[in-house]
């Protein structure tokens, strides 16, 4: 019964690990979004500089107060910061960093301190040739030195072109980040506000920072609530071994509480014997066999009492037990469901309700691992959806993220059950097939593609045109996890500079 008990003591501290990484791995990646957020912040406005690097040594730190204290910082700053704007240093800034001659930024810098003085009383003309040297100077610069934007520089990715408004780029970080079930609503209420004010940014960014320090909150409570089951558990099973042990102990004084009867009738029967042989008349020989008897029965009784109780304090110990553990094991059917439930909450895509790049992680590295082993041969498929962007553009987000996960269910119903496919992130899919040759690869791969151009979407009562591009490839000998992804990576985007909605094998 004791190693039935330490089996499940030592399955749940597992089971306890596994969930502590998967929320290491949500607050590790909150906090690389806080940290990538405020590196691709600093610089736009050197008045939040010093506030955006206090706030990503705090989110280095892991300091739950020191975030929240910067965010508040930071969220003042913002809110002051359309006034800092105004100045005309930023404006300095801008003319000198766009390669302006002195004489050409003193003249704008007067121009703009006579207009920002009182900007109700300018006149049509100052305001038009301030309008045509501010549009000068952003178009001087060939586009080649001018800084990547801000998704660019989060997501590491070239995007030229990327609109630099805050709303648009706080929207663009939202669809970057696959946010996990619970918070969806907010971050659905928080593209609405983005779509209907122009500064809603600045509270939003606030509002972000809070969602990652309460979702740090959370990651702590569970990581807690299991430390504090497995503590009790501990003590639980420390209460069965003393159990076990005063059991032990109790057979052992009753083995001896026999043994000591046994002698002392012994030593009653020799005396009796003694007795009968020794008497010399019958009342004295009875007086001495009722003696013996007396003395036999009070130890007879001395050792059932003393066994009654040790009975007693046995059933009472035993119920005690078993109503601990009853209690016990109603715990511990809460948290390996509680377990269970996070589990697949960390490794689901809510939106499509496909597994989610996480679970691609762990799933590609075990198939990588068996192909290495046995040889079986092992596709990767890189699948992402033509023009999405002008999807959403068209017919809204919401519309968008419908088909998005109309889009999944098609993808998902093509590959069998020993496949694996994945929200990668964004509008981007990434699937796994074992044990299939190149043209049963190529088939499935047209299969996905097919399956999406016909898959019928409608938004708001239209047909939606919608393909995807596939970039296919094999492991082949000697490759490492990431040179066959590259290659399929690689055909996607040959995929889509040959024209899109086709299969490409890399
Ligand atoms: P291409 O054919 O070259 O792939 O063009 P594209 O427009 O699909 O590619 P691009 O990378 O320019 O845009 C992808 C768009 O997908 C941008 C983003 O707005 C949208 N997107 C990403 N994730 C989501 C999401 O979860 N929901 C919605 N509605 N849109 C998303
Ligand atoms: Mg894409
Ligand atoms: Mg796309």
């Amino acid at each position: 019964m004791a190693t039935d008990w330490r089996e499940r003591y030592l399955e749940l501290a597992d089971e306890h690990e596994r969930q502590s990484t998967a929320h290491a791995d949500a607050s590790r990646d909150l906090t690389r979004l806080i940290v990538r957020l405020c590196v691709a912040c600093s610089g736009l406005d050197p008045a939040l500089d010093p506030h955006l690097n206090h706030l990503r040594k705090a989110a280095k730190a892991g300091s739950t107060a020191g975030l929240l204290r910067e965010a508040g910082v930071l969220a003042d700053a913002l809110v002051h910061a359309p006034e800092q704007r105004a100045r005309p240093g930023v404006v300095q800034r801008l003319l000198e960093h766009r390669g302006l001659g002195s004489r050409q930024i003193d003249d704008a810098l007067k121009l703009w301190a006579s207009v920002a003085t009182d900007p109700a009383r300018a006149s049509a003309g100052q305001l038009d040739e301030l309008a045509k040297v501010l549009l000068g100077a952003l178009q001087t610069a060939d586009g080649e030195d001018a800084r990547p934007g801000l998704l660019a520089r989060l997501v590491g990715k070239g995007a030229p072109g990327v609109a630099e408004r805050p709303n648009q780029l706080l929207l663009q970080v939202l669809e970057v980040v696959q946010w996990p079930e619970s918070v969806s609503a907010t971050v659905d209420a928080f593209r609405t506000e983005l779509a209907g004010d122009e500064a809603a940014w600045v509270h939003v960014v606030r509002k972000i920072s809070d969602l990652a320090v309460s979702a740090m909150d959370q990651a702590q409570f569970h990581a807690r609530s299991a430390e504090t089951f497995l503590t009790e558990l501990n003590h639980r099973l420390e209460e069965l071994d003393r159990h076990m042990l005063g059991e032990v102990q109790r057979r052992e004084d009753s083995r001896l509480s026999g043994q000591s009867l046994g002698n002392k009738m012994d030593s009653e029967v020799v005396t009796l014997t003694n007795s009968v042989r020794n008497s010399e008349d019958l009342s004295g020989l009875q007086a001495g066999v009722i003696d013996s008897l007396d003395r036999m029965q009070a130890h007879v009784r001395a050792h059932l009492a003393e066994e009654g109780a040790r009975l007693e304090s046995a059933e009472a110990d035993a119920a005690q037990l078993r109503k601990r553990m009853r209690r016990l094991e109603h715990d511990t059917f809460d948290l390996r469901r509680q377990v269970a439930q996070s589990y697949r909450e960390a490794m689901r895509d809510p939106l499509t309700g496909l597994p989610n790049r996480r679970a691609y992680d762990e799933r590609v590295a075990q198939e990588y691992a068996r192909w290495k082993r046995f040889g079986d041969p092992l596709a990767l498929l890189v699948l992402d959806i033509d023009n999405f962007k002008s999807i959403n553009d068209t017919f809204g987000h919401s519309s968008g993220d419908k088909a998005l996960a109309m889009i999944g269910k098609i993808l998902g119903e093509r590959v069998r059950e020993t496949d694996f496919i994945a929200r990668y992130g964004g509008e981007e899919f990434v699937a796994l097939l074992t044990g299939a040759q190149r043209e049963d690869v190529l088939r499935v791969a047209e299969a996905m593609r097919a399956g999406v151009q016909d898959g019928g979407l409608h938004a708001k009562g239209r047909p939606v045109e919608v393909t995807v591009s596939v970039g296919a490839a094999m492991f082949g000998v000697g490759d490492s996890l990431d040179a066959a992804f590259d290659r399929a990576d690689r055909a996607l985007y040959a995929a889509k500079r040959q024209g899109k909605n086709r299969v490409v094998f890399g």
